[in-house]
C-alpha cells in the first residue's frame, strides 16, 4: 500500500521515531506502514526489509508467531485493543526474547481507513533476571530443605515461625503444618524460658547482627537435644528488618560423648580417691594390732618367769595376730574378687555343719563383746550344693559384724529355716542399726558408715561386698534390713536347697572335728625369713616333732638329702634356688619320691596352687600358717611315717 494513502502517518512519522519502545504501525491487512527506530535496533532489521511487508514475513518470518497471529487476527478485530500480552519467542537472529505486546485498532474518520498500532515492550532483561532469581530461590529452598543435621527456619519480627525445613522436622519433631505460626520459644527449655532467652536472642541478633550459642533445646516429645544455634536478622531491599532466620546444628551425640567422658573422668577421680582412702585404711588397720603386740612382747621380757603375765601377753598377741590374718585374708579375697578369680569348690553339704563352723570362729569376738547369742536351727537337715569354707566365711562375716556393730552386752540371733526350696539364714542384732539411706549401699565395696563404733573394731569395708558376691555365686541373695539408727540390723541370706537324696559317700567333716593325736615326725622347715623358720620350727618342736631349718634353696636341698625328713615345709620365694626347683630336684631323688612336701607361700591364688602341684608339692599353705591347720594336716598324714 503506497504511503500517500495514509497521510496522517506522515505527520506522525517523527512521533513514531521518537518513541523509545519498538512500535509498529500496521495497515488493516497487517502490512508494516512505519516502524520506530528502536524496533529496527532491537530486532536487528532495516526499513527496507520491513516497510510494506506483511508483519509475519519480517526478518525471514521471525514474526510469524502463533500467538501474534491469534492476537492480531482474532482478538483485535473483536476488541480493537489488547494490552501487555506476554509473549516469549526465540528469534533466529537475536535469540530468546520476552515481550509485552499492546495494540490499538484505529480508524480514520475521513476515509474510514483502518490501521493498527502495535507496541512491543522488550522485557527480556527483566524476565531473565526474574527467572534467574527464581532459580536461585528454588536451589536455595531445596538446599535448606535437604541440608543434614541443620534445622533451619525463619521467623517474623516477633519470633513466629514462617518456614521450617525437613531436618527441623526430623530433629525437633514438629511437622511444618504443626509449627508454622507458632513462636520459636516452644523449642526452649523451661529454665531458658524463665530467663527470657528467646527474647534476648532476637534482641541480640537485631543489635549485633548475630546471636550464637550452644544449649539444650526441647523436642516435640519433650526430650532434649543439644544444639549450636545462630540467629541472624533478615532485611528487605529497603533495609527494613523483616524477620530472623535461625540455624540449629544438632550436636547431641557430641555433647553426650563429652558428658560421658566427664562422668568417666569423675568416676576415675572418685575411684582414685576411694583407692587412696582404702590404702590409708589398710595401713591404719594393719598398724593397729602392732602396738599391743609390741607391748605384750615388752611385758613378757620384763615379767621374766611370771607365767600368768606371759599367758596374758600371749593371749593379746594371739588375738591381734588373728585380727591381722583376717585383714590380710580379706585383702586376698578382694584381689580374687576383683580379678574374677574367686572359685567355689562345691559339694553336697549340710548347712548345719557350715553354721557351726562359723559360730565356732565367731564365738571369741561375741564373747569378748559380752553379747548373748541365740541360735535356732531348722529341725530337718538342709542340704546345699556349696563350698563349705566360703559359705562359713559368709556367716562368720555377718556374725562378726553383728558383734562389732552392737554395743557391749547386746543380743544376737542366728536362725536357720527352710522356706519352700530355699534355706533362709538370718543374723539379727540389737546394735547401732543402719540409716535408711545407707541400706542400699551397704554391700558396695569400701562402704563404711562414718562415725559408728566400728572403728574401734577395725575393718576394711570389704566384708559385706564379699558376702554378697559369695552368696550370689551360690545362686542365692542377701538383703539387709534395719528400722534405723540405734534399732538393730538384720541380714537375711537365701540359698537354694539341694533336693536330691544324699549319695552314698562319707559325710563331709566339719572344721570343728576333733583331731587325732599327732604322731611325731621328722620335719624340715625351709624359709629365708629366719624368724618365720625359727618360730615355726619351735612350734613344731613343742608339738613333739624333730626339726631342722634351712634358709635358702641350696641349703634346703642339701638339708633334705642329709636329714631325709618325713615332711618338708618349703617356702617358694627362696634365694639361690626357688621352692619349685628345690621340690622338683628332690622328686628326682629316690629318697625324695615319697616325701610330703608342703608349699608355704604368701600367694594363695588358684594359679599358685596349680603351679605348686605341677612342681610336685603335695600341699599348699598360705602364710602366715594357721597352727591348727598345720596340725590337722600333719595329723592327716599316714601314720607309717612316724
Ligand atoms: P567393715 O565391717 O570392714 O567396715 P563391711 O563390708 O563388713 O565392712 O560392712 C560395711 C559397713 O556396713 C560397716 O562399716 C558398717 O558401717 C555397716 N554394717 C555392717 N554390718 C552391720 C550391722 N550388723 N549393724 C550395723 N552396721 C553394719
Amino acid at each position: 500500500m503506497p504511503k500517500s494513502t495514509v497521510p496522517i502517518l506522515f505527520n506522525a512519522d517523527s512521533i513514531v521515531d521518537m518513541v523509545r519502545e519498538p512500535l509498529l504501525v500496521l495497515s488493516a491487512d497487517l502490512r508494516v506502514q512505519k516502524a520506530s527506530r528502536s524496533f529496527y535496533k532491537t530486532f536487528h532489521v532495516t526499513p527496507e526489509e520491513t516497510e510494506d511487508r506483511l508483519i509475519y514475513e519480517l526478518g525471514s518470518q521471525q514474526w510469524d508467531i502463533p500467538w501474534l497471529r491469534k492476537l492480531l487476527e482474532e482478538v483485535l478485530p473483536k476488541d480493537s485493543a489488547f494490552d501487555d500480552f506476554e509473549v516469549e519467542h526465540v528469534f533466529p537472529v537475536i535469540g530468546r526474547k520476552f515481550m509485552l505486546l499492546s495494540a490499538r485498532r484505529i480508524c480514520r474518520q475521513d476515509n474510514q481507513t483502518e490501521f493498527i498500532l502495535l507496541a512491543i515492550e522488550d522485557t527480556t532483561e527483566h524476565c531473565q533476571a526474574k527467572e534467574a532469581r527464581r532459580e536461585i530461590e528454588s536451589r536455595y529452598t531445596s538446599l535448606v530443605k535437604n541440608i543434614k543435621d541443620h534445622s533451619i527456619f525463619m521467623m517474623d519480627l516477633e519470633g513466629n515461625i514462617t518456614t521450617w525445613n525437613t531436618e527441623a522436622e526430623r530433629i525437633i519433631g514438629y511437622t511444618e503444618a504443626e509449627i508454622l505460626g507458632r513462636n520459636f520459644s516452644v523449642i526452649f527449655t523451661p529454665e531458658d524460658l524463665q530467663r527470657d532467652l528467646p527474647g534476648r536472642e532476637l534482641r541480640l541478633a537485631r543489635e549485633d547482627g548475630r546471636a550464637e550459642d550452644e544449649r539444650w533445646h526441647v523436642r516435640k516429645d519433650g526430650t532434649r537435644f543439644w544444639a549450636l544455634g545462630i540467629v541472624t536478622p533478615m532485611y528487605d531491599a529497603g533495609g527494613n528488618l523483616t524477620g530472623f532466620s535461625k540455624i540449629l546444628r544438632d550436636m547431641t551425640e557430641r555433647k553426650c560423648a563429652e558428658l560421658k567422658l566427664e562422668e568417666q573422668a569423675e568416676a576415675l577421680k572418685k575411684a582414685d580417691r576411694s583407692k587412696n582412702e582404702f590404702l590409708a585404711t589398710v595401713a591404719h588397720e594393719l598398724r593397729n594390732p602392732l602396738a599391743p603386740i609390741r607391748n605384750a612382747l615388752q611385758v613378757m621380757r620384763l615379767a621374766g618367769a611370771d607365767v600368768q603375765v606371759a599367758e596374758q601377753s600371749r593371749a593379746v598377741i594371739e588375738r591381734q595376730v588373728q585380727q591381722m590374718v583376717r585383714l590380710v585374708d580379706d585383702l586376698l579375697d578382694l584381689s580374687r574378687m576383683n580379678g574374677g578369680r574367686m572359685e567355689l569348690r562345691r559339694k553336697r553339704i549340710e548347712l548345719a555343719g557350715v553354721i557351726s563352723a562359723a559360730l565356732e570362729a565367731s564365738r571369741p569376738l561375741i564373747q569378748a563383746c559380752g553379747h548373748e547369742l541365740t541360735v535356732t536351727l531348722s529341725p530337718e537337715p538342709v542340704h546345699l550344693d556349696a563350698d563349705p569354707t566360703r559359705l562359713a566365711q559368709v556367716f562368720l562375716n555377718l556374725l562378726n559384724n553383728a558383734a562389732k556393730y552392737t554395743p557391749q552386752g547386746g543380743h544376737i540371733w542366728l536362725t536357720v529355716e527352710r522356706q519352700d526350696s530355699e534355706a533362709v539364714v538370718c543374723v539379727r542384732d540389737t546394735g547401732v542399726g543402719i540409716a535408711a539411706e545407707m541400706l542400699p549401699r551397704i554391700f558396695e565395696l569400701f562402704t563404711q558408715v562414718e562415725g559408728s563404733l566400728e572403728r574401734s573394731h577395725g575393718g576394711l569395708g570389704i566384708g559385706l561386698a564379699l558376702v554378697r558376691r559369695l552368696v550370689e555365686m551360690h545362686g542365692g541373695t542377701v538383703e539387709a534390713r534395719s528400722e534405723g539408727l540405734g534399732r538393730g540390723s538384720e541380714f537375711r541370706v537365701r540359698l537354694p536347697v539341694l533336693e536330691q537324696p544324699p549319695q552314698q559317700q562319707p559325710v563331709a567333716t566339719g572344721d570343728n572335728e576333733k583331731v587325732a593325736a599327732t604322731p611325731k615326725r621328722r620335719i624340715l622347715v625351709v624359709d629365708d625369713n629366719r624368724d618365720s623358720a625359727i618360730s615355726l620350727g619351735m612350734m613344731l618342736s613343742l608339738m613333739g616333732n624333730e626339726i631342722r631349718t634351712a634358709h635358702d634353696g641350696s641349703e634346703g636341698l642339701a638339708a633334705a638329702g642329709a636329714f631325709r625328713p618325713d615332711v618338708l615345709l618349703l617356702d617358694i620365694g627362696l634365694p639361690k634356688l626357688n621352692g619349685y626347683d628345690v621340690c622338683r630336684r628332690i622328686r628326682q631323688q629316690p629318697w625324695g619320691k615319697g616325701m610330703v612336701i608342703v608349699a608355704l607361700t604368701g600367694w594363695g591364688q588358684d594359679e599358685d596352687i596349680r603351679r605348686s602341684n605341677e612342681a610336685g608339692f603335695n600341699h599348699h599353705m598360705v602364710k602366715p600358717v594357721d597352727p591348727a591347720a598345720l596340725e590337722k594336716l600333719l595329723a592327716g598324714l599316714p601314720s607309717s611315717f612316724g
